[in-house]
């Protein structure tokens, strides 16, 4: 089974990109760096690369995990 990844329509456009938690995550090696969460304060990690993904996705931000699951981002469950 394959996976087929869609080019983003325009209506997609908008969404928040998911930072994870400090607190879940103490430590990466991947050069993230520590950032408070512009909604809730949390800290959690930020990677230059998000700059570049949320350009792509046309992301509106990014807040962490936790915020991002209260505004339903990223789950199609609810
Ligand atoms: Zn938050």
């Amino acid at each position: 089974m394959s996976i087929k990844i869609e080019p983003r329509k325009e209506s997609d456009k908008g969404g928040y990109l998911c930072l994870p938690l400090c607190k879940n995550v103490p430590e990466r090696k991947d050069g993230s760096v520590k950032i408070h969460c512009p909604v809730c304060g949390e800290m959690c990690w930020w990677n230059k690369l998000n700059i570049g993904v949320m350009f792509r996705s046309k992301l509106d931000g990014a807040m962490c995990t936790e915020c991002a699951i209260r505004k339903g981002a990223g789950n199609d469950n609810t």
